[in-house]
């Protein structure tokens, strides 16, 4: 085993931005002092647009001013109001329910896949009713959600699907990138996300020319772009920001590469959990189909001892949720009596998270698998 490293290793990187630090002061002085003092929707932001349409084939790019944002503006631009319902998973982040309560709609709350952790189509499509506008799966931790199953449910039910992709920038599934299986997907910037910055954005992405001008216009209080002070629909504030667009405009010439350190590592790790299987402790495969790097997330009933052994151990592990969403108290009221997610429930008490970020060292990956393994060395189940 290696020796525990000398300062903890934290759970996020805590230099993300250091090799990028003089470019953005020149960025910040160059946007300052432009003459045109045009510091939101100016000309980077477009270029940015313009550049992640052509790295993903999608038919056009939104920036707005979070993935939240890009999730409601979508809810927003389908229509989803009151009386509607829209299928979420039961497993994620708070986003996913709120964003539909805030735009007058129920969430309905679908369980998920055991070993995905992410929605599961078979759970969803029982849940569909007349009142059924879109289903929103979300991937959440390693593995994209079934979105071939997906598009075919939402099609056979004629449904919109909002696919939550927002932290799945660089995961494909047969070739296809996450954010481009359905109507609309998003990637979020905040600063954690595979492709973050230091501040707060988002972008959504469609093929779907009509939405897209939606989306344009809802974003700045429902403008056209042309016709100032002119409002066609209630909007919402969910600007870019010129500095961060040309900050990511800088930063995507090194995304590949940042991937691929990502991509390494949790290959790394998933090599040396595999022969973990047989003492209780569940990892994603290596590498393949549908696979993403954001954090790493194992399954094991000892969870809350492995959390404290790898604390012990200097190493910082993340909780990803200790709920299910239908359990939070924001969220309750909306869940039906006498409903139960026990894949949701199951994953709430088993999940764990590891540090997983391009700037890791191989030393730090090896001391961070090495704890997980000398873990289940003690209190692996023996069978
Ligand atoms: C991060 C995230 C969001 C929200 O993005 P923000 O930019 O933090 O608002 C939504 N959905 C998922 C799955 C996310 O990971």
């Amino acid at each position: 085993m290696t020796a525990p490293p000398a300062a903890a290793i934290p759970f996020f990187s805590p230099d993300l931005f250091e090799q990028d630090r003089d470019v953005l002061h020149g960025i910040v002085h160059a946007v300052g002092t432009c003459r045109d003092q045009k510091f939101i929707l100016g000309e980077r932001t477009a270029r940015l647009e313009r550049a992640l349409a052509a790295r993903t084939g999608a038919g056009d790019v939104v920036a707005c001013s979070s993935g939240t944002s890009a999730l409601s503006l979508v809810l927003a631009a389908m229509g989803v109001g009151p009386g509607d319902e829209v299928v979420v998973p039961a497993f994620g982040c708070a986003p996913l329910a709120a964003t539909v309560i805030d735009a007058g709609a129920r969430p309905v709350f679908a369980d998920i896949d055991p070993v995905r952790l992410t929605a599961d189509p078979a759970a969803a499509e029982p849940l569909i009713t007349p009142r059924t506008r879109a289903l929103m799966p979300a991937h959440m931790f390693s593995v994209m959600a079934d979105m071939p199953a997906f598009r075919e449910l939402a099609d056979r039910h004629g449904l919109r699907l909002i696919e939550d992709s927002a932290l799945a920038q660089g995961g494909t599934l047969r070739g296809r990138p996450a954010g481009r299986w359905g109507d609309a997907g998003l990637y979020s910037f905040v600063q954690v996300k595979p492709f973050g910055m230091p501040g707060e954005g988002g972008v959504v992405i469609t093929d779907d020319a009509g939405l897209a001008a939606d989306v344009r216009m809802l974003r700045n209080h429902g403008q056209d772009g042309v016709h100032r002070f002119v409002h066609h629909r209630i909007g919402q504030n969910s600007r870019f920001d010129e500095v961060m667009a040309a900050f990511q405009l800088h930063r995507l010439a090194g995304l590949d590469a940042r991937l691929a350190r990502r991509a390494e590592i949790s290959a790394y790790y998933s090599r040396r959990f595999a022969p973990l299987a047989e003492r209780g402790l569940i990892a994603p495969p290596e590498g393949g189909d549908g696979r993403f790097h954001y954090v790493y997330t194992v399954l094991t009933d000892d969870r809350d001892a492995l959390h404290a052994h790898l604390a012990a151990h200097g190493v910082t592990a993340h909780v990803y949720y200790p709920r299910p969403l239908p359990a939070q108290p924001a969220f309750a009221r909306y869940a039906r009596p006498g409903e139960t997610w026990p894949n949701a429930e199951s994953a709430a008490r088993r999940a764990i998270s590891l540090p997983l970020y391009p700037n890791l060292t191989d030393a730090q990956a090896e001391h961070i698998a090495d704890t997980v393994c000398a873990f289940t060395g003690v209190h692996g189940r023996t069978s």
